[in-house]
């Protein structure tokens, strides 16, 4: 009886399939007429705005006015209108629809989350951005619709601003709205995790309860994911440490007293049913003593892992090359929380390869020419702001040139004008007429390990505040660099530094030392302090003594390798596998963070936490 309708809802699928490859072909080959369309969309809905008639657009629509008027704009530059909006001013400041609510950027700003302002109608541009995904897939790889994606996906705490506006995370505005919650069934959204366990606020429940029906349905799982690549790997890191537990519930078809949460219950207590025989063979996979390939051993018919390993998650994929014996790792969208950007067309092409197509309708984009000067951090430095020659520099989605660098910004529907998102993108090819970006670095960022990113200047801070402990020890730190490890699982940050100690003075105890790691944390920003406390995604900070004269080696070798001896300045953060081994190889003794740092939920102007 089922098949009937089963062969209906696919003929659906199809022709939506067809819709939408269709609608691809149609923007890319347009693009430029598409963005000339969305920007005078933009500016003819807001010419009353605030924000527009404050520099003096008066209205106007056309592309060259707006290049030539318009300043390009940073956050700081539209802060005091976001404050004014999060404080209750319900004047059309900078868009005429409604501001429903605040998303919160993991980019940060003083050390606190950036807030992007967006509206109920953008919730529909990101839907249109994830329809596109598994049309796109599933000509690479066919047959998804017939089962399963095992993806662990989260919700993060919200706050409110004095005005009753809610600011959360992208990912949890769109997760909390219908557009996810009430979607029809879609065999290409057909998830393990129940919607319950998704929504879920508290992060060992939902992450215990997608675990559970994840295993539970392990045969019919075609593909697994998360968002990021550390996502997925603190999902199975969370294997490791419960799937002794997890066999219980499965062998009883009970559900851990842990799990409290009644909505959960009930909904994992659909999928669950007792089976000796599936708990059997996790706990036997899973208690072997190497966790190679465990992917695949657990998931036999998971065809790839759907996680974003460009940009610095690339730092992942060894361990998930590991964990899987080599599936596929696919990068399918770009996105953020100013605007969702474009989408994979090639999604099994090697990691390093992926490139993603900026969809025109989404937003109106433009192009800053970036103009590499250092190479050993991998880290692009670019002036926050531009003088009017820079600014007339911004070209079009539409003539940007291959194998160049960008800096993208974007005009959106919800208000933002000429905004720096702050990501270094280089064009790989074209489709049609679309081009098509690596994601290169986020500009300026040089440590990261989840979704935090911290700046060479917050680095700085952070240590000179720490060194304040090694004053009464007459002891300074002469030279420091640091590099994100992510051997260990959370991954975490370690700072190299070399001491110069004056011999007459007791010696630093190793209490000391943990206090300037605890020092470092607390000075380190808002989204690296809450993957601390809170997520559990960032482990605890350590810092290695190297031996002295160990800089000047890291001097001499940069200089063998070409750097010029003028303008050598030692880099802040090391990738390159040879530097970072010269240095551990002279670490003396090594410490770490022994508390967590102070993080409370909630933006700190207003620290109030709907969760
Ligand atoms: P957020 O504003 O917190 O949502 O973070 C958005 C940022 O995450 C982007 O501006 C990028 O720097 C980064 N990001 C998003 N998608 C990707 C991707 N596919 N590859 C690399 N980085 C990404």
């Amino acid at each position: 009886m089922p098949e009937a309708p089963k062969d209906s809802l696919y003929s659906v699928v199809e022709e939506n399939k067809k819709k939408i490859l269709q609608f691809i072909e149609e923007v890319t080959s347009n693009a430029d007429e598409v963005q000339k369309r969305v920007l005078a969309e933009i500016l003819s809905r807001n010419a009353h705005v605030e924000w527009l008639k404050r520099h003096g657009l008066n209205g106007q629509t056309e592309r060259e006015t707006f290049k030539k008027i318009m300043p390009v704009t940073t956050y700081e530059d539209i802060q005091p209108d976001v404050n004014r909006i999060a404080n209750g001013d319900k004047s059309q400041i900078i868009c005429s629809q409604t501001i429903s609510e605040f998303l919160t950027s993991s980019g940060t700003s003083g050390g606190e989350r950036k807030l992007m302002p967006t509206t109920e109608e953008e919730l529909g541009r990101r839907s249109l951005l994830y329809s596109l995904l598994m049309p796109v897939m599933s000509q690479f790889v066919p047959g998804l619709e017939k089962g399963k994606g095992m993806y662990f996906l989260f919700i993060k705490s919200e706050s409110k601003t004095p005005s009753g506006l809610v600011a959360r995370p992208v990912l949890t505005s769109y997760y909390k709205s219908s557009h996810f919650k009430n979607r029809s069934f879609d065999p290409y959204t057909n998830y393990t995790s129940p919607n319950e366990t998704i929504l879920c606020p508290d992060s060992y429940q939902s992450m215990y309860s997608q675990m559970l029906c994840g295993l539970c349905l392990n045969k019919e799982v075609l593909r697994v994911g998360a968002v990021f690549a550390s996502g997925f790997i603190r999902a199975i890191r969370f294997l490791e440490k419960h799937w002794s537990i997890l066999c219980n519930d499965i062998r009883n078809g009970t559900l851990n007293p842990q799990i409290t949460d009644q909505s959960v219950r009930e909904a994992v207590m659909k999928i669950l049913k007792p089976d000796p025989k599936l708990a059997e063979f996790i706990e036997k996979e899973c208690g072997r003593d190497s966790w190679q390939g465990i992917i695949k051993r657990l998931w036999p018919n998971t065809k790839y892992i759907d996680v974003i390993v460009t940009g610095t998650m690339s730092q992942y994929i060894p361990t998930l090359d590991y964990y899987s014996n080599g599936l596929p790792l696919v990068c399918t969208m770009y996105a953020s929380s100013e605007c969702f950007f474009g989408v994979n067309l090639n999604p099994l092409c090697k990691p390093s390869e992926v490139a993603y197509t900026l969809i025109p309708t989404l937003g109106y984009f433009e192009f800053l020419p970036v103009h590499r000067n250092n190479g050993v951090t991998n880290c692009i430095s670019m002036p926050k702001s531009l003088n009017e020659k820079e600014q007339q520099e911004l070209v079009d989605l539409a003539d940007v040139k291959l194998g160049q660098e960008y800096e993208l910004v974007v005009t959106t529907y919800a208000g933002l004008y000429r905004y720096r998102v702050g990501d270094v993108l280089r064009v790989a090819g074209f489709k049609n007429k679309a081009p098509q970006f690596n994601f290169i670095c986020r500009k300026n960022v040089i440590l990261s390990i989840d979704s935090d990113k911290t700046d060479e200047v917050e680095l700085q801070n952070a240590v000179k505040n720490a060194v304040s402990h090694l004053v009464p020890f007459d002891a300074q730190v002469t030279d420091y660099t640091s590099y994100a490890d992510t051997t260990t699982i959370p991954g975490h940050y370690v700072l190299f530094w070399e001491l110069s100690l004056n011999g007459s003075n007791p010696p630093v105890p190793p209490s000391v030392f943990e206090d300037c790691c605890l020092t470092i944390e607390e000075s380190l920003n808002s989204v690296y302090r809450q993957g601390r406390v809170s997520d559990k995604s960032i482990g605890p900070l350590e810092i290695k003594i190297v031996e002295a004269g160990t800089f000047d080696k890291l001097m001499d070798y940069a200089i063998s390798l070409g750097a010029s001896i003028n303008q050598y300045k030692t880099p802040r953060c090391v990738k390159f596998a040879p530097i970072v081994e010269l240095l551990s190889s002279r670490v003396v003794s090594n410490y770490f963070s022994p508390k967590c740092p102070k993080w409370v939920s909630g933006h700190k102007p207003w620290n109030v936490s709907v969760n």
